[in-house]
């Protein structure tokens, strides 16, 4: 019997203009424009878009698209447990924790011997509303690289809701309104607040309900929320109030007494973009790997090859090219940065429909 060496996986997983297509298998990773078959790696806009015939996701994703994209939430829909493996026309497709928001996967591929991770969207430090990152060898590791240079360096998470709180207490008066993505980064806060000890009730902008309550539905503790327009001017002294990014300097957040405008995002690090959205409490909070994360990251899953898909490529494709691995900047388009799209008038983040819309409340 004659040995053939597994085959590498750029001669079946191919980047096309629509998003990673896996040949052998039929079916694209988190395509545009509508695919027969597609595996969705997590609910964020810019990944899980609406049209495709038959969706594989985890169960948390599934409901997530349904709530969010209806009827375009894919004709036939399959859920994945994380690491089970389902075959897919001959290809082993398991998805594993990508710690970055609940239901949040990569997809490990296996095709004949060969092994590749597509990552999707991920961080590595420790989330209270999904389970973290887990690192697995492979042949090649898909990456994204949003925060792919060194000068990015998250901060604590519990440092930065203790300068919130200590502003909270500094300004007693006040109403401190924060601005979070309806998709992870609002109920990671939340729950980064009930850790903190914060047990009061936290005022919340309409847009973000849907959200929470998904969250809770699949048991993620967030504490006792109440709408904003419930609200005396009493509990707003001294309270926390969040909102979609595009609300918190708006009309909506003017009415509040004497506001203290802060904003949740990794872009935070960078002064100019919170002068410019008014912000005056920067918290640099992000669902994405920072470059230690990235970093140690190809350390961890010990790929010899790594593929950029947006962000950042050039940075990490070097320093992986000098820690021996081979690189390649992918150029994939149609992802959003987090909050990328962020100095657009009047758009709040990622594929978030109901606060694009302008249909605030
Ligand atoms: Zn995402």
């Amino acid at each position: 019997m004659r040995f053939s060496p597994p085959p590498h996986p750029e001669t079946w997983l191919r980047p096309l203009p629509r998003g990673l297509y896996v040949e052998p298998g039929g079916f694209f990773i988190d395509p545009h424009g509508g695919a027969d078959r597609a595996v969705i790696t997590h609910g964020h806009g810019d990944h899980a878009r609406p049209g495709h015939g038959h969706v594989l996701a985890t169960k948390e994703t599934l409901a997530i698209m349904r709530a969010r994209l209806g009827e375009g939430s894919g004709a036939v829909q399959q859920a994945a447990a994380y690491g089970e493996r389902i075959e897919v026309n001959g290809v082993g497709v398991t998805l594993l924790p990508a710690g970055h928001v609940l239901g949040s996967a990569q997809v490990l591929l296996e095709w004949r011997g060969s092994r590749a991770v597509v990552s999707g969207d991920y961080k590595r430090r420790p989330d209270p509303t999904c389970p973290p990152f887990e690192p697995v060898a492979c042949d090649v590791f898909v990456t994204e690289a949003t925060f792919g240079l060194p000068v990015f360096r998250h901060p604590s998470d519990a440092g930065e809701i203790a300068r919130l709180l200590h502003s909270v207490a500094l300004f007693p008066e006040r109403t401190h309104v924060v601005g979070v993505y309806a998709l992870g980064k609002c109920q990671r806060l939340i729950a980064l607040l009930r850790a903190a000890g914060w047990d009061r009730p936290v005022w919340m902008h309409g847009a973000l309900t849907a959200m929470c309550d998904l969250y809770r539905s699949f048991g993620i503790e967030l504490g006792e929320l109440r709408p904003l327009p419930q609200a005396s001017k009493a509990e707003l002294a001294g309270g926390i109030v969040l909102g979609p990014p595009g609300a918190i300097a708006d009309r909506w957040s003017r009415r509040l007494p004497d506001p203290v405008v802060a904003l949740a995002s990794g872009w935070m690090r960078v002064k100019q973009r919170a002068k410019s959205r008014g912000v005056e409490l920067p918290m640099v909070i992000s669902d994405h790997a920072d470059w230690d994360e990235l970093t140690d990251t190809l350390g961890d899953v010990a790929a010899p090859e790594v593929w950029v898909t947006h962000g950042r490529e050039e940075a990490l494709v070097h320093h992986a090219t000098l820690r021996g691995i081979r690189a390649r900047a992918l150029s994939m388009v149609g992802f959003e940065d987090e909050g990328g799209n962020e100095d657009a008038p009047g758009e709040a983040g990622p594929g978030e429909p109901a606060e694009r819309s302008g249909r605030l409340s």
